[in-house]
Protein backbone atom coordinates (compact mmCIF):
# COMPACT_ATOMS: atom_id res chain seq x y z
CA UNK A 1 0.00 0.00 0.00
CA UNK A 2 1.67 3.42 -1.13
CA UNK A 3 1.35 6.09 2.00
CA UNK A 4 1.69 9.91 1.15
CA UNK A 5 4.24 11.70 2.64
CA UNK A 6 4.28 14.36 4.95
CA UNK A 7 2.76 17.61 3.81
CA UNK A 8 3.49 20.41 5.94
CA UNK A 9 1.38 23.69 4.93
CA UNK A 10 0.75 22.12 1.32
CA UNK A 11 4.91 21.37 1.22
CA UNK A 12 6.36 18.16 1.46
CA UNK A 13 8.32 17.85 4.51
CA UNK A 14 11.53 16.09 2.41
CA UNK A 15 11.30 19.04 -0.23
CA UNK A 16 11.42 22.10 2.70
CA UNK A 17 14.75 19.51 4.54
CA UNK A 18 16.38 19.65 0.90
CA UNK A 19 16.47 23.38 0.68
CA UNK A 20 17.16 23.98 4.24
CA UNK A 21 19.29 20.95 5.60
CA UNK A 22 18.34 20.04 8.54
CA UNK A 23 17.77 19.73 11.75
CA UNK A 24 14.98 22.04 10.97
CA UNK A 25 11.87 23.54 13.22
CA UNK A 26 9.05 24.18 10.62
CA UNK A 27 5.77 25.75 11.44
CA UNK A 28 2.56 25.33 9.33
CA UNK A 29 1.15 28.90 10.06
CA UNK A 30 -2.54 28.09 8.81
CA UNK A 31 -2.25 25.68 11.09
CA UNK A 32 -1.67 28.53 14.36
CA UNK A 33 -4.41 30.63 12.37
CA UNK A 34 -7.03 28.21 12.51
CA UNK A 35 -6.49 26.77 16.47
CA UNK A 36 -6.36 30.36 17.40
CA UNK A 37 -9.91 31.20 16.05
CA UNK A 38 -11.44 27.65 17.05
CA UNK A 39 -10.64 28.70 20.72
CA UNK A 40 -11.89 32.08 20.03
CA UNK A 41 -15.01 30.90 18.77
CA UNK A 42 -15.82 28.73 21.74
CA UNK A 43 -16.60 30.91 24.11
CA UNK A 44 -20.44 32.13 22.96
CA UNK A 45 -21.60 35.45 24.36
CA UNK A 46 -18.74 36.80 26.27
CA UNK A 47 -16.00 38.97 25.95
CA UNK A 48 -12.96 36.79 25.52
CA UNK A 49 -9.47 37.29 24.95
CA UNK A 50 -6.48 35.07 23.78
CA UNK A 51 -3.45 36.06 25.48
CA UNK A 52 -0.61 33.75 23.41
CA UNK A 53 2.13 32.49 26.01
CA UNK A 54 5.08 33.27 23.87
CA UNK A 55 7.56 31.36 25.50
CA UNK A 56 5.65 28.35 23.47
CA UNK A 57 7.23 30.14 20.64
CA UNK A 58 8.68 32.98 20.11
CA UNK A 59 9.95 33.65 16.70
CA UNK A 60 8.71 37.24 15.62
CA UNK A 61 6.99 35.99 12.46
CA UNK A 62 4.48 33.70 14.60
CA UNK A 63 4.32 36.48 17.15
CA UNK A 64 3.19 39.01 14.27
CA UNK A 65 1.00 36.43 12.61
CA UNK A 66 -1.09 35.94 16.07
CA UNK A 67 -1.42 39.98 16.39
CA UNK A 68 -2.29 39.86 12.89
CA UNK A 69 -5.40 37.49 14.15
CA UNK A 70 -5.97 39.57 17.22
CA UNK A 71 -4.28 38.09 19.52
CA UNK A 72 -2.35 39.73 22.82
CA UNK A 73 0.31 37.94 24.84
CA UNK A 74 1.35 36.64 28.25
CA UNK A 75 5.49 37.29 29.10
CA UNK A 76 6.87 35.56 31.95
CA UNK A 77 10.36 38.02 31.99
CA UNK A 78 10.91 41.26 31.29
CA UNK A 79 12.64 39.71 27.71
CA UNK A 80 9.56 38.22 26.98
CA UNK A 81 7.96 41.29 27.09
CA UNK A 82 10.77 43.21 24.92
CA UNK A 83 9.97 40.48 21.95
CA UNK A 84 5.57 41.24 22.08
CA UNK A 85 6.94 45.13 22.17
CA UNK A 86 9.20 44.44 19.09
CA UNK A 87 6.67 42.55 17.00
CA UNK A 88 4.46 45.40 17.46
CA UNK A 89 1.91 44.56 19.86
CA UNK A 90 0.76 47.80 22.48
CA UNK A 91 1.58 47.33 25.81
CA UNK A 92 -2.10 47.35 26.76
CA UNK A 93 -2.25 44.11 24.94
CA UNK A 94 0.62 42.12 27.00
CA UNK A 95 0.22 40.42 30.25
CA UNK A 96 3.73 40.28 32.14
CA UNK A 97 3.14 37.38 34.57
CA UNK A 98 6.94 36.50 36.33
CA UNK A 99 7.30 34.42 39.28
CA UNK A 100 10.09 35.00 41.38
CA UNK A 101 11.76 37.83 40.04
CA UNK A 102 13.39 40.91 41.58
CA UNK A 103 11.00 44.09 41.95
CA UNK A 104 13.06 45.88 40.01
CA UNK A 105 12.29 43.60 36.83
CA UNK A 106 8.53 44.68 37.92
CA UNK A 107 9.06 48.12 37.82
CA UNK A 108 10.66 48.38 34.56
CA UNK A 109 7.35 46.13 33.24
CA UNK A 110 5.36 48.67 34.27
CA UNK A 111 7.63 51.77 32.95
CA UNK A 112 6.78 49.97 29.47
CA UNK A 113 2.99 50.27 30.42
CA UNK A 114 2.35 45.99 30.11
CA UNK A 115 -0.12 45.09 32.43
CA UNK A 116 1.52 43.52 35.81
CA UNK A 117 -0.01 40.21 37.13
CA UNK A 118 1.93 39.75 40.84
CA UNK A 119 2.16 36.43 42.26
CA UNK A 120 3.76 36.64 45.88
CA UNK A 121 2.80 38.69 48.97
CA UNK A 122 5.86 40.52 49.51
CA UNK A 123 5.81 41.91 46.00
CA UNK A 124 2.26 42.91 45.87
CA UNK A 125 3.37 44.92 49.25
CA UNK A 126 6.03 46.56 47.84
CA UNK A 127 3.89 47.25 44.94
CA UNK A 128 1.44 49.08 46.90
CA UNK A 129 3.87 50.84 48.92
CA UNK A 130 5.36 52.43 45.64
CA UNK A 131 2.28 53.23 43.25
CA UNK A 132 -0.43 52.38 46.26
CA UNK A 133 -3.23 53.18 43.31
CA UNK A 134 -1.76 54.61 40.41
CA UNK A 135 -0.99 51.52 38.25
CA UNK A 136 -3.33 48.82 38.47
CA UNK A 137 -2.39 45.35 38.78
CA UNK A 138 -3.84 41.59 38.74
CA UNK A 139 -3.46 39.07 40.96
CA UNK A 140 -2.70 35.33 40.19
CA UNK A 141 -4.13 33.15 43.34
CA UNK A 142 -3.54 29.40 43.13
CA UNK A 143 -6.68 27.57 43.74
CA UNK A 144 -4.68 24.67 44.69
CA UNK A 145 -6.20 22.50 41.99
CA UNK A 146 -4.24 19.37 40.75
CA UNK A 147 -4.01 19.70 36.68
CA UNK A 148 -2.08 16.73 35.05
CA UNK A 149 -0.17 13.71 36.53
CA UNK A 150 3.37 15.49 36.06
CA UNK A 151 4.36 17.43 38.94
CA UNK A 152 6.75 19.50 36.86
CA UNK A 153 3.83 20.80 34.79
CA UNK A 154 1.45 20.83 37.23
CA UNK A 155 1.42 24.47 39.08
CA UNK A 156 -1.38 24.64 40.70
CA UNK A 157 -1.28 22.18 43.44
CA UNK A 158 -0.30 22.48 47.13
CA UNK A 159 3.08 22.86 47.16
CA UNK A 160 3.69 24.87 43.67
CA UNK A 161 5.91 27.97 43.73
CA UNK A 162 3.05 29.73 41.41
CA UNK A 163 0.62 32.11 42.80
CA UNK A 164 -0.79 33.71 46.07
CA UNK A 165 -2.73 30.55 47.99
CA UNK A 166 -6.49 31.20 47.77
CA UNK A 167 -6.56 30.62 51.86
CA UNK A 168 -4.47 33.95 52.20
CA UNK A 169 -7.55 35.92 50.93
CA UNK A 170 -7.55 37.77 54.20
CA UNK A 171 -3.90 38.67 53.54
CA UNK A 172 -4.31 39.96 49.97
CA UNK A 173 -7.26 42.15 51.30
CA UNK A 174 -5.10 43.42 54.03
CA UNK A 175 -2.09 44.72 51.62
CA UNK A 176 -4.75 45.61 48.68
CA UNK A 177 -6.73 47.21 51.52
CA UNK A 178 -4.47 49.39 53.17
CA UNK A 179 -2.16 50.84 50.42
CA UNK A 180 -4.89 51.24 47.92
CA UNK A 181 -3.55 49.03 45.41
CA UNK A 182 -6.45 48.82 42.71
CA UNK A 183 -6.90 45.45 41.37
CA UNK A 184 -8.20 44.72 37.85
CA UNK A 185 -8.04 41.16 37.43
CA UNK A 186 -7.66 37.98 39.02
CA UNK A 187 -5.69 35.00 37.62
CA UNK A 188 -5.10 31.71 37.76
CA UNK A 189 -2.93 28.93 35.91
CA UNK A 190 -3.71 25.89 37.33
CA UNK A 191 -1.33 23.56 35.07
CA UNK A 192 -0.44 22.37 31.30
CA UNK A 193 -2.77 19.49 31.44
CA UNK A 194 -6.06 19.96 32.54
CA UNK A 195 -8.66 16.88 31.35
CA UNK A 196 -11.71 18.71 30.92
CA UNK A 197 -13.88 21.33 31.84
CA UNK A 198 -14.19 20.30 35.98
CA UNK A 199 -10.72 21.86 36.73
CA UNK A 200 -11.32 25.15 34.81
CA UNK A 201 -14.91 25.22 36.69
CA UNK A 202 -13.84 24.25 39.95
CA UNK A 203 -10.77 26.99 40.04
CA UNK A 204 -13.23 29.40 38.22
CA UNK A 205 -15.48 29.19 41.13
CA UNK A 206 -13.10 30.09 43.41
CA UNK A 207 -12.10 32.74 42.23
CA UNK A 208 -15.71 33.96 41.40
CA UNK A 209 -15.72 33.73 45.00
CA UNK A 210 -13.06 36.09 45.44
CA UNK A 211 -14.13 38.40 42.94
CA UNK A 212 -16.83 40.37 45.37
CA UNK A 213 -14.19 41.02 47.62
CA UNK A 214 -12.36 43.44 44.56
CA UNK A 215 -14.95 46.02 43.15
CA UNK A 216 -12.40 47.35 40.59
CA UNK A 217 -12.05 43.67 38.61
CA UNK A 218 -12.12 44.68 34.80
CA UNK A 219 -10.85 40.90 33.53
CA UNK A 220 -10.74 37.43 34.83
CA UNK A 221 -7.76 35.64 33.73
CA UNK A 222 -7.95 31.60 33.65
CA UNK A 223 -4.46 30.67 32.20
CA UNK A 224 -3.73 27.73 30.15
CA UNK A 225 -3.83 24.17 30.22
CA UNK A 226 -5.43 23.28 26.87
CA UNK A 227 -4.45 19.66 26.47
CA UNK A 228 -3.33 18.77 22.47
CA UNK A 229 -3.18 14.92 21.34
CA UNK A 230 0.68 13.66 21.55
CA UNK A 231 -0.14 10.17 20.40
CA UNK A 232 -3.35 8.64 19.27
CA UNK A 233 -5.97 7.92 22.21
CA UNK A 234 -4.68 10.96 24.09
CA UNK A 235 -7.25 12.58 26.19
CA UNK A 236 -7.41 16.23 24.86
CA UNK A 237 -9.42 19.10 26.04
CA UNK A 238 -12.89 19.42 24.43
CA UNK A 239 -12.90 23.21 23.75
CA UNK A 240 -16.11 23.52 22.16
CA UNK A 241 -17.54 21.60 25.71
CA UNK A 242 -15.27 23.50 28.17
CA UNK A 243 -15.72 26.88 26.23
CA UNK A 244 -19.74 26.18 26.35
CA UNK A 245 -19.71 25.51 30.50
CA UNK A 246 -17.36 27.85 31.15
CA UNK A 247 -18.80 30.86 29.14
CA UNK A 248 -22.20 30.24 31.24
CA UNK A 249 -20.41 30.09 34.40
CA UNK A 250 -18.70 33.18 33.68
CA UNK A 251 -21.83 35.12 32.49
CA UNK A 252 -23.78 34.39 35.65
CA UNK A 253 -20.82 35.71 37.51
CA UNK A 254 -21.13 39.07 35.75
CA UNK A 255 -24.78 38.85 36.30
CA UNK A 256 -23.75 38.82 40.34
CA UNK A 257 -20.64 41.09 39.97
CA UNK A 258 -23.02 43.75 38.27
CA UNK A 259 -20.87 44.19 35.13
CA UNK A 260 -19.54 42.48 32.29
CA UNK A 261 -15.84 41.63 32.61
CA UNK A 262 -13.21 40.46 30.22
CA UNK A 263 -13.03 36.84 30.09
CA UNK A 264 -8.86 36.04 29.29
CA UNK A 265 -6.81 32.85 28.31
CA UNK A 266 -3.45 32.40 27.99
CA UNK A 267 -3.04 29.72 25.53
CA UNK A 268 0.52 28.38 24.11
CA UNK A 269 0.74 24.95 23.44
CA UNK A 270 -2.84 24.75 21.86
CA UNK A 271 -2.35 27.20 19.32
CA UNK A 272 1.35 26.17 18.26
CA UNK A 273 2.18 22.89 18.97
CA UNK A 274 0.43 20.64 16.23
CA UNK A 275 1.64 23.62 14.29
CA UNK A 276 5.44 22.47 14.17
CA UNK A 277 7.95 19.83 13.46
CA UNK A 278 11.17 18.99 13.52
CA UNK A 279 12.97 17.27 10.48
CA UNK A 280 16.29 15.36 11.49
CA UNK A 281 18.40 13.06 9.18
CA UNK A 282 19.01 9.89 10.35
CA UNK A 283 22.51 9.86 10.20
CA UNK A 284 23.37 6.36 11.06
CA UNK A 285 21.00 2.80 11.49
CA UNK A 286 22.77 1.40 14.59
CA UNK A 287 22.11 -2.52 15.64
CA UNK A 288 23.12 -3.64 18.83
CA UNK A 289 21.80 -7.25 20.53
CA UNK A 290 18.44 -5.94 21.38
CA UNK A 291 18.05 -2.52 19.95
CA UNK A 292 17.88 -1.20 16.53
CA UNK A 293 18.46 2.80 17.27
CA UNK A 294 18.36 5.41 14.47
CA UNK A 295 20.70 8.29 15.21
CA UNK A 296 19.49 11.43 13.75
CA UNK A 297 21.81 14.68 13.76
CA UNK A 298 19.81 15.95 16.53
CA UNK A 299 19.28 15.37 20.18
CA UNK A 300 18.37 16.70 23.81
CA UNK A 301 19.88 19.99 22.53
CA UNK A 302 16.65 20.73 20.20
CA UNK A 303 13.63 19.07 21.58
CA UNK A 304 13.84 18.34 25.06
CA UNK A 305 10.91 17.20 26.27
CA UNK A 306 11.29 13.66 25.20
CA UNK A 307 13.98 13.68 28.12
CA UNK A 308 12.69 15.98 30.44
CA UNK A 309 8.95 15.60 30.78
CA UNK A 310 9.16 11.94 29.50
CA UNK A 311 6.43 13.28 26.15
CA UNK A 312 6.04 11.30 23.58
CA UNK A 313 6.26 13.41 20.33
CA UNK A 314 5.30 10.78 16.79
CA UNK A 315 8.25 10.27 14.52
CA UNK A 316 7.80 9.55 11.24
CA UNK A 317 9.47 8.91 8.23
CA UNK A 318 8.53 11.25 5.31
CA UNK A 319 11.84 9.87 2.38
CA UNK A 320 9.97 6.46 2.80
CA UNK A 321 6.78 6.38 3.64
CA UNK A 322 5.55 3.52 2.05
CA UNK A 323 8.69 0.99 3.85
CA UNK A 324 7.89 -1.70 5.65
CA UNK A 325 6.96 -0.48 9.72
CA UNK A 326 9.95 -1.61 11.52
CA UNK A 327 11.00 -1.52 15.38
CA UNK A 328 13.32 1.29 16.60
CA UNK A 329 14.46 3.11 19.18
CA UNK A 330 15.31 7.23 17.46
CA UNK A 331 18.31 8.87 19.49
CA UNK A 332 20.11 12.08 19.35
CA UNK A 333 24.34 12.63 18.78
CA UNK A 334 24.50 14.02 21.91
CA UNK A 335 26.26 12.67 24.64
CA UNK A 336 24.00 11.72 27.05
CA UNK A 337 20.85 9.04 26.59
CA UNK A 338 18.97 11.32 24.63
CA UNK A 339 16.16 9.02 23.12
CA UNK A 340 13.83 10.99 21.41
CA UNK A 341 11.40 7.88 20.50
CA UNK A 342 11.65 4.58 22.49
CA UNK A 343 10.31 1.12 20.20
CA UNK A 344 8.72 2.95 17.77
CA UNK A 345 7.25 1.26 14.35
CA UNK A 346 8.57 3.68 11.64
CA UNK A 347 8.64 2.65 8.11
CA UNK A 348 11.69 1.10 7.13
CA UNK A 349 14.00 3.76 7.83
CA UNK A 350 17.55 3.92 5.37
CA UNK A 351 20.45 6.31 6.42
CA UNK A 352 20.19 9.78 4.77
CA UNK A 353 16.01 9.43 5.80
CA UNK A 354 14.51 12.50 6.92
CA UNK A 355 12.71 12.21 10.13
CA UNK A 356 9.29 14.19 11.36
CA UNK A 357 9.36 14.62 14.86
CA UNK A 358 5.65 15.63 15.60
CA UNK A 359 4.12 18.68 18.35
CA UNK A 360 7.64 20.49 17.97
CA UNK A 361 5.99 23.95 18.14
CA UNK A 362 4.95 24.24 21.72
CA UNK A 363 8.49 24.06 23.86
CA UNK A 364 10.64 22.98 21.38
CA UNK A 365 12.85 25.69 19.92
CA UNK A 366 12.65 27.79 22.72
CA UNK A 367 13.95 25.26 25.34
CA UNK A 368 16.86 24.17 22.71
CA UNK A 369 20.40 25.21 23.85
CA UNK A 370 24.07 24.57 22.75
CA UNK A 371 24.64 21.53 24.59
CA UNK A 372 27.77 19.97 22.76
CA UNK A 373 28.63 23.27 20.84
CA UNK A 374 26.27 21.99 18.70
CA UNK A 375 24.13 25.04 16.59
CA UNK A 376 20.81 25.45 17.26
CA UNK A 377 18.46 24.40 14.22
CA UNK A 378 17.04 27.28 11.50
CA UNK A 379 13.50 27.78 11.86
CA UNK A 380 10.68 27.97 9.03
CA UNK A 381 7.08 29.02 8.57
CA UNK A 382 5.14 28.04 5.74
CA UNK A 383 2.56 30.21 5.07
CA UNK A 384 -0.01 30.35 1.57
CA UNK A 385 1.96 27.52 0.66
CA UNK A 386 5.50 29.21 0.51
CA UNK A 387 8.21 28.22 2.92
CA UNK A 388 9.80 31.11 4.66
CA UNK A 389 13.07 30.90 6.43
CA UNK A 390 12.45 32.99 9.43
CA UNK A 391 15.95 32.08 11.36
CA UNK A 392 19.18 31.22 10.48
CA UNK A 393 20.86 27.52 11.73
CA UNK A 394 23.63 29.43 13.96
CA UNK A 395 27.10 29.63 12.94
CA UNK A 396 30.44 29.06 14.88
CA UNK A 397 30.80 32.73 15.47
CA UNK A 398 27.02 32.74 17.61
CA UNK A 399 28.74 29.82 19.59
CA UNK A 400 31.73 32.20 21.06
CA UNK A 401 30.41 35.40 20.60
CA UNK A 402 30.19 36.48 24.34
CA UNK A 403 33.08 34.76 25.43
CA UNK A 404 36.17 36.39 26.45
CA UNK A 405 39.76 35.07 25.82
CA UNK A 406 41.95 36.19 28.65
CA UNK A 407 44.64 33.64 28.04
C1 LIG B 1 3.30 28.40 30.40
C2 LIG B 1 2.18 29.28 30.74
C3 LIG B 1 1.03 29.29 29.94
C4 LIG B 1 0.86 28.42 28.72
O1 LIG B 1 0.72 27.06 28.99
P1 LIG B 1 0.39 26.02 27.82
O2 LIG B 1 0.31 24.71 28.48
O3 LIG B 1 1.51 26.09 26.83
O4 LIG B 1 -0.87 26.45 27.17
C5 LIG B 1 0.04 30.18 30.27
N1 LIG B 1 0.13 31.00 31.35
C6 LIG B 1 1.21 31.00 32.15
C7 LIG B 1 1.28 31.92 33.31
C8 LIG B 1 2.26 30.14 31.88
O5 LIG B 1 3.33 30.13 32.69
Amino acid sequence: MKKETLMIGGIPATEIAAEFGTPVYVYDGSRIVQQYHRLKNAFPGVKVSLHYALKALNNVNVLKLLKREGAGLDAVSLQEVLLGLRAGFEPSQIMYTPNCVDFEEIQEAIKLGVHINIDNISILEQFGHQYHGSVPCCIRLNPHIMAGGNSNISVGHIDSKFGISIYQLRHVLRVVQNHGIRVNGLHMHTGSDILDAEVFLRGAELLFEAAVEFPDLEFMDFGSGFKVAYKDGDIVTDIEDTGARISKAFKEFCASYGRELELWFEPGKFLVSESGFLLVKANVIKQTTSTVFIGVDSGQNHLIRPMFYDAYHHIVNTSNPSGTPRLYSVVGYICETDTLGYDRKIAEVREGDILAIYNAGAYGFTMSNNYNARYRPAEVLVLDGKAHLIRRRETFEDLIRNEIEIL
